[in-house]
């Protein structure tokens, strides 16, 4: 097993320079964020081995667990999943990263629950660039405003732009989300927030989203394997 981890790291850490390669970018372009939602800490703590810092987690409760058990080791904690208000303060005492901000009273709430021990806490606008009804994220047209509104809170860095596109296969329909999430940020970017963060890009369409721009992947299954129920 302990192979088969490293192994699959490895040749994710592969793929993401040769898409940064392909893209005529830095092969270090793009950083890889492990997503280790369900799995145990005996996996990330493995792939901490292997030298991979940054983690995401989709469940509070989780990322409570995952920060007491690997508290020892100097991991940078992403948070990714939806972010209801009454537990925003879990977040804003553990994480470095918050990508799925699409509501500006959660922003509030994080940038008020942010012990002032800490560094601000960074984040991403998430943008529903699907349009899908069922999606997590702000309306494309609202971004703008939100981003501003984000970038004005004290406690929190405004870093750039999170998506999950739409799950097909179509690969021109996945690079015209990914586009247009690149689009809103060079638009922010214009008007001088200083976003440096395109976050999208997952296990199966990583390589399209580094040719859109992508700066961090979100990979899980190809690094972890395929995944059970939350812990
Ligand atoms: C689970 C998850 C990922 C990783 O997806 P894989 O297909 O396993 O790589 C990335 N981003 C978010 C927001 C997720 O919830």
């Amino acid at each position: 097993m302990t192979d088969t981890l490293s192994t699959r790291l490895r040749q994710v850490g592969a793929r993401l320079a040769d898409a940064c390669r392909q893209a005529g970018r830095a092969p270090d372009a793009a950083a890889l964020l492990a997503v280790s939602k369900t799995f145990p800490a005996a996996d990330l703590r493995e792939a901490y081995a292997c030298g991979q810092r940054a983690f995401g987690e989709n469940y509070v409760q989780e990322l409570q667990q995952k920060c007491e058990a690997l508290a020892d080791l100097a991991i940078e904690w992403h948070f990714i999943g939806p972010l209801q208000s009454n537990k925003t303060r879990i977040v804003a005492e553990l994480a470095h990263w918050a990508h799925s901000i699409e509501r500006l009273k959660t922003a509030e709430r994080l940038s008020a629950q942010r012990p002032d021990s800490l560094p601000p806490l960074n984040v991403c606008v998430q943008v529903n660039v699907s349009g899908e009804a069922s999606k997590s994220g702000c309306a494309p047209e609202e971004a703008a405003a939100l981003a501003r509104a984000v970038a004005a809170l004290p406690r929190l860095r405004l870093r750039g732009l999170m998506c999950i596109p739409e799950p097909t296969a179509d690969a021109a329909r996945l690079a015209a989300q990914f586009a247009a999430l690149r689009a809103l940020a060079e638009g922010l970017r214009a008007e001088g927030l200083p976003l440096d963060t395109l976050s999208m890009g997952m296990s199966a369409d990583l390589e399209l989203a580094v040719a859109e721009g992508a700066t961090l992947v979100r990979v899980g299954s190809a690094i972890f394997g395929r995944r059970g129920q939350p812990q």
